[in-house]
């Protein structure tokens, strides 16, 4: 499967764990972006032609194929993105993969009839938009590759895919797994750089622009594609907070906050990036925390007792190193971690837990994306809520408490997109899922996630 994308003339592409070569790619220019987009426009009417019951068919087809290519999938993604194969890590990823395709092939999106009044007959249907151009990052380069393109192709439209320069490789490889069952190009990939997903993004000939990344790129993207006034989804950055109310059970909960925090090592933008903790609780919470950090091994994503990996690449590495100097000089106590082996091959980052830590210290005001996390106390709700609240992010958030009521009054004041209560992060194909303030806009999963990858069409008469 690797060979056929693989170019041996291409672009290294290295193993995060170990710098190894993992493979090539062949980086794509403007022109390419260009004939890639007007072959998935040729292809789109008759592929929007199509019975949904065949696209929803075909859907099926591609989950299953992706099952049965599992295992080389998942060690790719390792081996390139350099997360472990267990824990909810690289399988755990391919298997979303094809939960994903099911669960959008099973997505119903009835006609809704919105006034039929004996006078007026009034549906709203919606239609394909046509060439969607899906521009994704590095961290869940499969999984959110599926969550773009399958809503696209299930609703009739075509898709032009730019992977990351970081993980290319994994999602040309799940593009050729589905390429093995729809037909010709309605799913193109081309590999690049940012002037590829730029190309892509004031393209006169994409209609809507599918990204995951960033702030600051999906702001250029904004930018970018003003003149041809395309749709837009987008899934930015965040820096989601969990607010510990003091009736919780610490043990009881350590692993869930840990999960919420440290899954894909810290690289998921709806994961758990400042902790806030009643003073009631708060050492007890950081050392359950603690306990629980300590007893997870991290290391080389082949190794099958891994469940934490190295940061996928040294630009991000650099940042949780300098956000966790920056705390460690401010005062702030590390309560395990923060002291990598600058001798050791790889971007790894030891799981890190910072205690006693101002709310404006640049590890918690800035994204880290990585496995530090800052444990900020407090002793008054409001207060809480307000630190939670005051960055320009809202991606996700979640509430701790042994009293769910207790819990959904705080919920109600915080600005989220997504708020959990005793848990972090869980996405759900079916459940709407979108950020607020600078964490972007558009829902994906379900029937919100179809209709934003289509066009509403009312038919009055
Ligand atoms: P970017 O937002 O730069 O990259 C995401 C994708 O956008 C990549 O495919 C990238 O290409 C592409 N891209 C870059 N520039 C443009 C452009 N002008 N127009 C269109 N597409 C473009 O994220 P980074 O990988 O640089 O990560 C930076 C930070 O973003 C991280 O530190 C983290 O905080 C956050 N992040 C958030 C993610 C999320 O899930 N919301 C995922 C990844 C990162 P290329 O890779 O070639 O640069």
């Amino acid at each position: 499967m690797l060979a056929a994308v693989s170019d041996p003339d291409g672009r290294e592409v290295l193993d995060p764990a170990t710098g190894e070569v993992v493979g090539r790619v062949a980086f794509g220019s403007a022109e390419d972006v260009d004939r890639a987009v007007a072959t998935a426009r040729a292809a789109q009417r008759a592929w929007a032609a199509r019975a949904d019951s065949e696209r929803i068919d075909l859907l099926l087809r591609a989950a299953d194929a992706i099952d049965a290519a599992a295992e080389p999938l998942a060690e790719l993604l390792s081996r390139e993105q350099g997360k472990p194969l267990n824990g909810p890590n690289a399988r755990f990823e391919v298997g979303a993969c094809s939960a994903w395709l099911r669960a959008t092939a099973a997505t119903e999106l009835p006609v809704e009839t919105v006034v039929d009044d004996g006078d007026i007959h009034a549906e709203l249907h919606y239609r394909p938009v046509g060439v969607v151009g899906a521009i994704g990052p590095w961290n869940w380069p499969m999984m959110i590759t599926i969550w773009q393109v399958a809503p696209v192709l299930r609703m009739g439209n075509t898709v032009v895919v730019k992977p990351s320069e970081h993980t290319p490789l994994s999602v040309l490889a799940l593009l050729e797994v589905l390429n093995g069952v729809l037909p010709a190009d309605v799913l193109i990939g081309v590999a690049g750089e940012g002037d590829v997903g730029a190309r892509l993004s004031s393209h006169a000939g994409v209609d809507k622009v599918m990204f995951t990344g960033s702030t600051r790129t999906g702001q250029a993207i904004i930018k970018s594609s003003a003149d041809t006034v395309k749709r837009l989804t987008l899934e930015l950055g965040g820096n989601d907070a969990g607010i510990v109310l003091p009736d919780v059970d610490p043990k009881a909960i350590a692993e869930g906050l840990f999960w919420g925090a440290f899954i894909n090592t810290g690289q998921t933008c709806a994961a758990l990036k400042r902790l806030y903790v009643h003073t009631d609780v708060y050492d007890e919470v950081c050392a359950a925390l603690t306990e629980v950090a300590k007893a997870m091994p991290m290391g080389r994503g082949l190794d099958e007792q891994n469940v934490l990996g190295p940061l996928q690449n040294r630009a991000q590495y650099e940042i949780v190193a300098r956000l966790v100097e920056a705390a460690r000089d401010s005062g702030a106590t590390i309560l395990t971690g923060g002291d990598p082996d600058p001798d050791a091959p790889g971007h790894f980052y030891p799981t890190t837990l910072v205690a006693d830590i101002d709310d404006q210290n640049p590890l918690v005001a800035e994204e880290q994306f990585g496995p530090a996390l800052p444990i900020i106390r407090y002793d008054d709700l409001d207060q809480a809520v307000a630190m939670a609240n005051r960055l320009d992010v809202g991606l996700g958030a979640s509430v701790w408490s042994s009293d769910r009521d207790a819990a959904r009054a705080v919920v109600a004041r915080l600005e989220a997109g997504t708020v959990w209560i005793n848990a972090h992060g869980g996405v759900h194909p079916m459940i709407p899922f979108g950020g607020h303030k600078k964490s972007g806009y558009g829902l994906e999963f379900g029937a919100e996630g179809l209709k934003a990858v289509a066009v509403p069409q009312v038919i009055n008469g």
